[in-house]
């Protein structure tokens, strides 16, 4: 039987830029296709010699989605196949982007497990960077991933499930675009739940000091230390039940107005406004994040989790983050704040720390061990190159594994080490794409 497959949309002349702007580059063919036999037949048509990427949001700091011949967008491929409101398992074709997930979980009662800063990545996006939130209990999006399905190098549809195989399913979920196009997402959700969150200023030797006690004792936490200051903000978000009343209190409902003005006027509107002037004087850098640090008032709202967890980001900046283990977290911070001193450098951007679970994907950044996530932000006006590699070194010394959207300069004989499973990982590509269709420069210094 012969079924007709429609072309699917395709442009030529266009660039593609990421989130940061580091990455630029114009691909001979951009596709959108809207069904999945439409992904087969791009792939399947595609000439030989020629490799296709494909992209999700755009909002990995590395040339990771990048491909110089064709690449693929999944942004007509979004919303849900199925949910099973019995096991909570909840398929999504690949396209969807998180902030779109809540709208259509509502209706079920049910929610994202865990969530990071953002919501604006795609689902297939997210699990192929093992993209994290924070909490000690919770994994990030790959752990939570119970099928998947995606088109390989011929154009088939490959099926993978934790049920039939949970091993094949935990070595493909976090690939990177390396194994085939992802076209279906199944992810194990929970129960809708509200966040009661907490911030606040501590010291940061308080802060490294009770690292692990104090992200077993909540439910998500996570702390930003403005480098040159002996000050860390901290946020503990607790997770209540809809209707549930707060510990300690009702505390106020945190409406639209008030998000816009504390996220968006506060937050990234002032900040930009810091980061212009330590641009113009650098040496005002020490006092402009004493004071940002000093002005991070004591906050207590309650929200829905999703409206908790994604906050926007408006200013632009380059980023590196490693997951480094649990207890060696805490000294790498230390040894950042050394090596930064040691150089005199100025840095107007705060570090980002959080923590999550082991899980047993086998390319996660938390394969095999619990956490601590340390993430280090330049500005975008600042050369990220003339940073990030001392800080890596430091990250690396400590048993980090670089987050695979975020800038390092690392590859396959230093990942042979960190992951146990890398190895087969890459023979499992050399099987399935032997021919690189959907292979890039990026991708041949991570996996040969
Ligand atoms: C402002 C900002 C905040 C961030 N916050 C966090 C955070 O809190 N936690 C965190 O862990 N990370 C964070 N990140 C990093 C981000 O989550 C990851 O880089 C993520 O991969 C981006 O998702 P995306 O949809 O934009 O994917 P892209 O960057 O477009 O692609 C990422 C990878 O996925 C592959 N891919 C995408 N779609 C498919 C598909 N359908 N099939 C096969 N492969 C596919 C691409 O080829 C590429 O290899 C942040 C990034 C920014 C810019």
């Amino acid at each position: 039987m012969s079924t007709t497959i429609s072309n699917p949309e395709m442009r030529t002349g266009a660039t593609f830029r990421n989130w940061s702007g580091s990455v630029s580059t114009s691909p001979s063919a951009f596709y959108y296709p809207a069904t999945i036999e439409e992904v087969q037949h791009i792939v399947r048509t595609l000439p030989a010699g020629r490799s296709v990427r494909t992209v999700g949001g755009g909002h990995s700091f590395t040339p990771v989605a990048a491909g110089a011949d064709a690449m693929i967008s999944l942004d007509k491929l979004a919303g849900i196949v199925r949910i099973d409101p019995e096991t909570k398992r909840v398929r999504f074709l690949a396209g969807t982007r998180l902030h779109r997930i809540p709208e259509y979980l509502q209706p079920f009662g049910l929610a994202l497990a865990n969530q990071g800063d953002i919501d604006v990545q795609s689902v297939a996006g997210a699990i192929s960077t093992s993209t994290h939130g924070t909490g000690i209990e919770w994994t990030g999006f790959a752990g939570t991933v119970t099928g998947l399905s995606l088109i390989d190098a011929s154009g088939d549809r490959r099926d993978y499930s934790i049920d039939t195989d949970p091993d094949a399913l935990r070595l493909v979920t976090v690939s990177l675009g390396a194994l085939g196009v992802i076209v279906e997402v199944e992810m194990q959700c929970v129960d809708a739940f509200d966040l009661l969150a907490e911030e606040g200023a501590e010291s940061l030797d308080t802060v490294l000091d009770t690292w692990e006690e104090r992200s077993r004792a909540v439910d998500h936490y996570e702390a930003f230390w403005f480098p040159h200051t002996g000050r860390a903000m901290v946020k503990s978000n607790t997770r209540l039940a809809p209707g549930a009343p707060a510990p300690g209190g009702e505390p106020k409902v945190r409406g639209r107005f008030t998000r816009f003005i504390e996220d968006d006027l506060i937050g990234n509107g002032a900040f930009a406004a810091a980061l212009a002037v330590a641009r113009a004087v650098p040496r005002a850098t020490p006092k402009l994040n004493g004071i940002a640090a000093g002005a991070m008032a004591a906050n207590r709202y309650r929200s829905r989790a999703h409206d908790v967890f994604a906050t926007p980001r408006r200013v632009r900046f380059h980023e590196m983050e490693f997951a480094v283990p649990l207890e060696a977290g805490p000294e790498a911070v230390r040894e950042i704040r050394r090596e930064m001193d040691r150089r005199n450098w100025l840095i107007p951007f705060p570090l980002e720390l959080r923590t999550t679970a082991a899980d047993d994907v086998a390319l996660s950044t938390s394969t095999g061990r619990e956490s601590m996530y340390i993430a280090f932000h330049v500005p975008k006006a600042m050369n990220p190159h003339e940073f990030f590699p001392p800080i890596q070194d430091v990250l690396h010394a400590a048993g980090g594994r670089p987050h695979w959207g975020k800038m390092h300069t690392l590859g396959r004989a230093d990942f042979a080490e960190m992951y146990p499973r890398f190895d087969e990982f890459c023979a499992l590509r050399e099987q399935m794409d032997p021919t690189r269709k959907f292979g890039s420069e990026h991708l041949k210094q991570l996996f040969g």
